[in-house]
């Protein structure tokens, strides 16, 4: 055992300058400082202390088999044993956790994920064998001086991003703020006619800004509904879904990268991990801030660890948080502090104009007010609901929420839109809109449920579906001169117009591809059609698609010859609750030609291979269950 204390600190500095080099290198738009290194050093320090016994009783196996291993020079033994007991199990589980993802522990029934896992240990073994050679011929203690000055030069100067060539700054152009509020239903915004006070600040930015009434998302899902807002098209069109979240640029364009060729200096600033860089959203954004959490969650030994805590708290439901275990990784962050950052990015010295993308989570599940918000919105209650229980997998299933729990959520959810509310008058304050020069566009990627439809089915949570309270949001726009008059516009808008437009204020022609209109200039005319696809489902059976024309709502569910439809009547009926297709046959089959001629209902969907794997997140954010 007295062999192994010199190996164990070395090999653990070794493994902590790989593993936080391989952070950097896989995340290059992120501000690192040597804190990564220490947080894993910590923990490859750790897996080395529980490595040591395996190891020990290894070592006394080799030596009962008598041949000499290696043949020369200094005795590499213990070395290579005491890696590989760090080692091997963090790249098995590494590799196993590929195949894992959203579907558990189910997806590790075929063949194939064994396959790669016998084929990363055998790779393992080889390079230890092959290690073994090398430092036996060698001397170990100069080969571990060596190992641990470059190891420790990795990881401490490992060469920050390349400078990115900046344009001639353009004439005079507008600063340009995308505001977006995830998971914001219009209908709980003072704007949008709700009476209670959720929203003071944004009330008084509405009273001088463009408010459109008629505002969809174009999808349900965070992602999607980004890159909806980012690109001007439709997910249908850039094509990225929950088992593929991706960004190809080769589908679609960002304004990001439009304006940053146009001189703008482009800043993204979000607070979940569902809109990581890792996808391609910071395509175009010369800083993207994306770290909702420390960066240690980002290595190979953080993630053995979480793997750990899955397989215990699978065992034990006692050792549960929120349903999942995640214990010091959250995947989100307060809005407080993407604000923050935004503000002080924006404060930076830099004389070209700004295009500052900024999503705040906060009022997404789970809804938990702490400021204000709790005690002016939040009415008294005892019942057994909290903010994040009656979601998690830890809630009684068959429980029926009674309208005081239903009245709870609401309030709660409320309460979180106050706090963000006042979190983004501050932010709004120091912009010091009133001198002019900078346009804000406030939305939001999906509305949210809060108990409507059928309660003998559980009513309508989450934003999985294509309902009114899931795709209603708010879209306010005020433009950057000084004191602009307020008005409200009745025209159907989208969150594919949203891009086109900020292209259209900093002066821009809206590129070809866009699906969406200028809304300075376009006001869309009554008819106008608008698509949400809601790509947030692992089954293509639980797909949904809407087609808006006019007054009238078709909903397709699901694909191939399963597919169902449903038509609703907004005018007199704006909750969409009763399907009026048989009242209404022509225009149900001219509506049904429409979306079959835009996304066939027998389009293939199968799911594409993926690089990042983004389970673990979806799950603590409450996407997906078990
Ligand atoms: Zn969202």
């Amino acid at each position: 055992m007295g062999s192994l204390l010199l190996p164990l600190p070395v090999l653990a500095i070794v493994l902590a300058a790989l593993d936080s080099l391989l952070v950097r290198w896989a995340l290059p738009w992120r501000a690192s400082d040597v804190r990564l290194f220490f947080h894993a050093y910590f923990l490859w320090a750790c897996f080395g202390l529980l490595a040591l016994l395996p190891s020990g009783l290894t070592l006394r196996v080799l030596e009962r088999c008598s041949r000499p291993w290696p043949a020369r020079g200094a005795d590499a033994r213990p070395w290579i044993v005491l890696l590989g007991w760090m080692v091997l199990p963090v790249v098995a589980q590494a590799t196993l956790d590929e195949h894992t993802s959203l579907i558990g522990l189910s997806g590790l029934t075929g063949a194939r994920p064994w396959l790669e896992l016998a084929g990363a240990l055998a790779g393992g073994v080889v390079v230890l064998a092959l290690l073994g050679r090398w430092l036996g011929a060698v001397s170990g203690a100069r080969t571990a001086g060596i190992g641990v000055t470059l190891a420790l030069a990795a990881g401490f100067f490992f060469p920050a991003r390349p400078g990115r060539a900046v344009a001639a700054a353009p004439a005079a152009r507008p600063n340009l703020l995308l505001l977006v509020w995830d998971t914001c239903r219009s209908d709980r915004l003072e704007p949008y006619g709700c009476a209670r006070p959720t929203s003071p600040r944004l009330s008084e930015l509405a009273a001088e800004s463009l408010v459109f009434e008629d505002s969809l998302s174009a999808s349900t899902f965070t992602f999607t509904s980004h890159l909806s807002l980012l690109t001007g098209v439709h997910p249908n069109t850039h094509g990225a879904q929950l088992l593929d979240m991706r960004f190809d640029p080769a589908r679609a364009t960002s304004i990001a990268e439009e304006l940053a060729a146009a001189g703008y200096r482009t800043g993204g600033f979000v607070g979940t991990d569902v809109l990581s860089g890792r996808t391609g959203i910071q395509r175009g954004f010369e800083v993207y801030d994306d770290q909702v959490d420390p960066a240690v969650c980002d290595t190979f030994a953080w993630r053995f660890l979480h793997g750990l805590q899955a397989l215990a708290a699978g065992a034990l439901p006692t050792l549960r948080f929120n349903g999942q275990p995640h214990w010091i990784q959250d995947f989100q962050r307060p809005g407080s502090e993407v604000l923050a950052r935004a503000l002080a990015w924006i404060r930076r010295d830099d004389p070209r104009p700004w295009f500052c993308f900024v999503n705040l989570y906060d009022a997404h599940w789970p809804y938990l007010p702490e400021g204000e918000g709790r005690s002016r919105l939040v009415r008294p209650y005892d019942g057994p609901v909290d903010g994040f229980l009656f979601r998690s997998d830890r809630w009684q299933s068959g429980y029926r929420m009674s309208s005081a729990d239903e009245r709870h959520v609401s309030d709660l959810y409320e309460g979180e839109l106050f706090d963000l509310d006042a979190r983004v008058a501050g932010f709004l304050d120091a912009l010091e809109l009133e001198r002019g020069g900078t346009a804000v566009l406030m939305t939001s990627d999906h509305g949210e449920g809060l108990g409507e439809g059928d309660s003998a089915e559980g009513g309508l949570w989450n934003h999985d579906d294509v309902r009114e309270p899931q795709v209603r949001v708010p879209l306010v726009l005020r433009l950057p001169q000084p004191s602009p008059e307020g008005r409200r516009v009745r025209a159907p808008v989208s969150g594919v117009d949203v891009a086109p437009t900020l292209l259209a204020l900093a002066g821009f022609e809206p590129g070809a591809s866009t699906e969406g209109r200028n809304l300075l200039v376009d006001e869309p005319e009554a008819e106008r059609e608008r698509w949400v696809d809601d790509r947030d489902h692992l089954q293509p059976a639980e797909f949904r698609c809407a087609l808006y024309r006019g007054a009238f709502k078709l909903v397709r569910t699901g694909i191939g010859p399963e597919a169902r439809y449903e038509l609703f009547d907004l005018a007199a009926d704006p909750a969409a609750t009763a399907d009026v297709q048989r009242e209404h046959p022509e225009l149900l089959g001219e509506l049904v030609a429409r979306m079959e001629e835009r996304s066939p209902a027998g389009a293939a969907t199968t799911a594409p291979e993926h690089g990042w794997n983004p389970g673990a997140a979806l799950q603590a954010l409450g996407y997906a269950g078990e």
